[in-house]
């Protein structure tokens, strides 16, 4: 018996059912609740806002390490829930993930700053700060904003994509047992709440992740109440893989930056150009370990893939791979659903002989899917993958790592890896630039966009 999904499921007369993304099957019902459950809950965290800044971030980091403590305590029930909503394999380790950034958040040292000898900068809270998360991480980056605003004395009213209700509910809960009234809210609704939460008056400051267009709005919405945004958005990122790359070396790292999260995740590897020399042998290897790579139920904790987490992010996945194979581009593996193992289930797919231009190249997959363009110019590989509106992260693989940073510094985005790719940590600043949003999470950064600024001068 599952304890944490039993405390915030409600019977399914007063909820919404809710789908295992495997088996599409009924296994717990989210709470609908309204604008009005909305406005009560913002009260609320605006009420309990001042008492929890005044207990200082000594005391504050204190309780978010208890917190991250239990979450760990609890990561097979979240961690359960997360793969029912979600389907990811093994939810436990987005659940131990998200404690160690909570974890990072209260360990993370920002003091006031003196910028000379009559001036000083400190950092304030904000006040009652909105989360919007998306489906695909739900439990880990709602820490990703919560973590943060806790920490530098706001309060938090949290909006979880309707997909994925229940699993930030329950880490809502984890957070409830440990802090006052009102400093954690999770408030399950659709988009008409995230609407009315990012536009209202109370709200100082909202965390956003999800699709550009939603983020569109949201700048949108934020003009009501001049709230400060970080906008995480939409990625198409690419990764160059330059002459003289060995092949054995790179394949899996390569493979699962792609496909890790079932190619569900922001800062995954979306395109791949490949010089001419090393294309052939590359496509090969990235299909074999497409064709071995266990898929299945995330249930089952020997799967690597599990299925694509809801029937629309399915009919992208399939619409692109049609349009590709339409457009006479090589479907080397995959390239058609794996509906034996389920409804929403994708076999990974690996794309050759693409260009730019095709859908697949050009638009976020978010999906088990790796387009690879081949490319003999390395001047030409770099202006293709800055040709995007896009500027999430990328990435460089070769033989010499400086060689592979005189390109990186050239790539529009806002991290570029060198061999490797999506790797993310609770010290390192992350966001992206052009269509991939603003604004910094982690680190002293991620605090900094937490706080208002005010400086002392005598
Ligand atoms: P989405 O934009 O459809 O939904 C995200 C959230 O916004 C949901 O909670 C939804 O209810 C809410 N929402 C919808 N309309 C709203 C409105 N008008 N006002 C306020 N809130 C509203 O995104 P999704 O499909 O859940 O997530 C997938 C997308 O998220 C992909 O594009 C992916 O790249 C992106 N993403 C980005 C990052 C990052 O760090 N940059 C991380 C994960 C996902």
């Amino acid at each position: 018996m599952n304890a944490l999904l039993e405390a915030v499921s409600v019977d399914a007369e007063h909820g919404r059912p809710l789908l295992d993304a495997a088996t599409r099957e009924v296994f717990g019902h989210a709470p609908e609740q309204t604008v009005d459950d909305l406005n009560a809950a913002i009260a609320a965290a605006a009420a309990a806002q001042p008492a929890w800044a005044a207990l200082g971030h000594e005391e504050r980091s204190r309780l978010m390490r208890a917190i991250a403590d239990d979450i760990d305590e609890h990561a097979e029930e979240l961690g359960e829930i997360i793969t029912h909503e979600q389907g990811k394999v093994a939810g436990a380790g987005e659940a131990h993930g998200a404690a160690h950034f909570l974890r990072g958040a209260a360990d993370t040292v920002l003091e006031p700053q003196r910028l000379d000898d009559r001036s000083e900068l400190h950092y304030m809270p904000l006040g009652v700060v909105a989360s919007i998360g998306p489906w695909n991480f739900p439990v880990m980056i709602g820490v990703w904003h919560i973590a943060p605003a806790l920490r530098m004395g706001n309060t938090v009213v949290i909006k979880p994509s309707e997909y994925t209700p229940l699993s930030v509910l329950a880490l809502v809960e984890i957070f409830r047992r440990h802090l006052p009234e009102g400093v954690v809210t999770a408030v399950s609704g659709g988009r008409e709440v995230g609407a009315a939460l990012a536009s209202h008056p109370d709200v100082a400051k909202i965390v956003f992740t999800g699709s550009t267009p939603t983020g569109r709005r949201i700048v949108e919405s934020s003009s009501n109440n001049l709230a400060r945004l970080t906008l995480e958005l939409g990625g198409n990122d690419a990764g160059i893989v330059l002459p003289g790359t060995d092949v054995s070396q790179v394949a899996e790292k390569l493979f699962w930056g792609a496909f890790m999260n079932t190619g569900q995740v922001c800062a995954a590897l979306k395109r791949l150009y490949v010089h001419d020399s090393v294309y052939d042998e590359l496509v090969e290897a990235l299909a074999g370990i497409a064709e071995t790579a266990p898929i299945g139920s995330g249930h089952v904790k020997t799967n690597r893939l599990g299925p694509v987490q809801n029937p629309s992010q399915f009919d992208i996945v399939s619409r692109l791979v049609d349009d590709a194979r339409a457009r006479g581009a090589r479907i080397v593996t995959g390239g058609e659903p794996a509906t034996e193992l389920g409804p929403l289930f994708y076999r990974p797919t690996i794309i050759a002989d693409v260009e730019d231009g095709a859908a697949i190249v050009d638009e976020e997959q978010f999906g088990p899917v790796l387009p690879v363009v081949r490319y003999s110019d390395v001047e030409d590989a770099v202006r293709r993958a800055n040709g995007t509106d896009q500027g999430l992260g990328a990435s460089v693989w070769g033989p010499d790592e400086e060689a592979a940073k005189e390109i990186a510094l050239r790539l529009e985005a806002g991290t570029v890896w060198i061999n490797q790719h999506g790797g993310v940590d609770p010290s390192t600043p992350f966001g992206g630039v052009k269509a991939s949003g603003y604004g910094l999470e982690f680190g002293v950064e991620g605090l900094k966009a937490m706080a208002a600024t005010k400086v002392i001068r005598r």
